[in-house]
This record gives C-alpha cells, structure tokens and sequence, in this order.
C-alpha cells in the first residue's frame, strides 16, 4: 500500500464513486463532491468524507481528481470562478481522468503552471466494471516527476497505468481507445443480427467467438448486454457521441484519415438522434436493428 494522501474527489458520477470508493480502500483519505448528494453519502458510508462545494473539498487536499462529463463540465469545475485553480494551495497536483479534448488538458494545464499547481491528464478505459473492480487502463499525459508521484495512487484504480507523453497526450491516446472501442461495438452488433437473422444459437455462436481470433474485451463484456438486450449504463451513447467528436476532429488536425471511423460516428450520432443517447453503447445494436428492418426492443 502507497503513503496515505489527501485527495479531493470531484465527480461521483459511475465512474467515479466506485473510483473514489477504491481510493478508501488503499488507505487515502478522500473528500468527494458532486452535483447531486446521493452519491457523497454512499462515499462517506464508505468511510470517505463528504463537501459541500469544491471550495471545501479542495481545501486541505495534496492531490485533487476530477472525473467529470466532458469538456465544459472540466472548465468549470477546474477553471470556474469557484473552480479547483482558484481555492487549491500551491504544489498542488490537479489529475484530470475525464475524458476530453487535448487541448483543453492543455489549456488547463497552461492555467495552473502560472500559480505553481500540477496538472495531468489521465483519462481511463475499462468502464464502470472496471473502476469497480480496479482494473482500469490510465493513459496518462503530463511531466514525468508528477506522473511519478500520481502512479503510487493510479495503482489503486487500474492495473495499467502508463505515462504516455507532455499534456493532453492521455487523451489523444484515449481519443484512440474511443475509436476502436465503438468500431468493435459496432461489428459486434452487426454480427449479432447477422447471426440471429441466420437462426443461429447467439450465445453458443458468441463463446466460439470469443475463443478465436474475433475474441475482444468488448465481446466478453458486451456480449451479456446484447443477448439480453438490457442497455441499462455502462458507457452512454450520449458520452461516446462526445468522444467520436474528440477523435474526429484530433484525427483530421493531424491529418489522418479515420473512413471507418468516420462511418461509425455517424452511426453513434444516429442511435443518439433515435432517442437511445442515454444508454449503454451496446445499444449500438438497436441500430443495426432499425437498419435491418426488424422490431426494436
Ligand atoms: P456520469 O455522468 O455518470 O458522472 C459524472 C458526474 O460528474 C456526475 O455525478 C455529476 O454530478 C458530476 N458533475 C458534473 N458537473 C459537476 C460539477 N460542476 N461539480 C461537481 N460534480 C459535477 O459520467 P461517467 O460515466 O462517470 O463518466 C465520467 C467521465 O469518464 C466522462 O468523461 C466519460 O467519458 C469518462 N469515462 C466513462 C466510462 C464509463 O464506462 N462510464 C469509461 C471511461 C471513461
């Protein structure tokens, strides 16, 4: 077990309560805020404490984390007038594990460099299965003395915690992870109405698959949501929606060529303006049941 710290936990939303729960559990002492007051509760019961504003949940803290929607969300929680750089002390170090624009992580990062605080971001994989079972890849951008210092907590919420250039490159790699992470949703709801269409046995069809060259972390943890169709979250589409827009446009500033990519994030914007925003990804399958012209549970 790492030296116990003082973190600050902002955003208790799926990812982060269990996140914040997991950091307890390695002996931090954890302070959470969020907008609605359900989950700070579960984390005092959880043996954490609860704040009432940023403010006062950063007030004490070394390490502050922020896992919050997206973009705005990130800027005003971490730039705002009442936000993290206005009430954290100097030496601070501010991980952001959102999942967002690189430049924003640049952004804020030229921010805080001016007043002494530190800044990484380090936005992860795995979903909420993952954080609950601390099992997350963390891609993490920003200067390798703070990774340094972050890594000993990292290791309380992933297995795969890895440094992977200066700010903002934790989330072009997570920008990565987004686009192969719909592509193969997307094949995978393909193949499922392909195979019931056929008439074939779907969970016998999907082990098989699963033990061959087609086997994927997202067929072993999307298979059970698919054959039972509960689309319950997980990972909103709403959310990965965002993320299709991160890598797009990341991709074309590079200039790089995403065609499939592409292709699915329509698909995503589609399943998204069919009213299924606010479920889990795996929901990608109703569109490919729209498509084939077949009743939509
Ligand atoms: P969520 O919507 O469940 O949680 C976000 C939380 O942030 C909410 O509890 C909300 O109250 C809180 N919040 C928003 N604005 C706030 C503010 N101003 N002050 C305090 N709290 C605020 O989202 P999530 O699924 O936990 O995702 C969080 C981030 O992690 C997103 O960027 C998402 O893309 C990324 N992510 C999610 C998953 C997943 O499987 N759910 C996996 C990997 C990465």
């Amino acid at each position: 077990m790492s030296a116990s710290r003082k973190i600050a936990f902002i955003g208790l939303g799926i990812m982060g309560s269990p996140m914040a729960a997991n950091l307890v559990k390695a002996g931090h002492d954890v302070t959470g805020f969020n907008l609605t007051q359900p989950p700070i509760d579960a984390l005092v019961a959880a043996g954490g404490k609860g704040a009432s504003s940023i403010a006062d949940a950063v007030k004490n803290a070394e390490i502050v984390i922020t896992m919050v929607p997206a973009d705005p969300q990130v800027e005003q929680v971490i730039l705002g007038e009442d936000g993290v750089l206005a009430n954290v002390a100097e030496g601070t170090l501010v991980i952001d594990m959102s999942s967002i624009t690189p430049q924003t992580s640049i952004k804020v990062e030229a921010a805080a460099k001016p007043k002494g605080i530190r800044t990484l971001d380090a936005p992860v994989s795995g979903g909420e299965a993952g954080a609950i079972e601390a099992v997350l890849s963390i891609m993490v951008g920003g200067d390798t003395a703070d990774f340094a210092e972050a890594k000993p907590i990292l290791d309380a919420l992933g297995t795969t915690v890895i440094h992977v250039g200066p700010a903002g490159a934790g989330q072009t790699v997570k920008a990565a992870n987004q686009l192969i992470v719909a592509v193969n949703i997307q094949v995978l709801a393909e193949a499922v109405v392909f195979l019931e269409n056929a008439g074939v046995d779907l969970p016998a069809a999907l082990d098989v698959l699963g033990g061959g060259l087609a086997g994927s972390t997202v067929l072993n943890r999307k298979k059970a949501n698919m054959i039972d169709r509960q689309f319950a979250p997980g990972f909103r589409i709403d959310l990965h929606h965002k993320d299709m827009g991160i890598v797009t446009d990341a991709a074309r500033a590079v200039g790089a060529a995403l065609p499939v990519g592409a292709v699915v994030a329509q698909l995503v914007a589609s399943a998204r303006a069919n009213g299924d925003g606010s479920l889990d990804h795996s929901a990608l399958l109703r569109g490919v049941e729209r498509l084939s012209g077949r009743e939509v549970k």
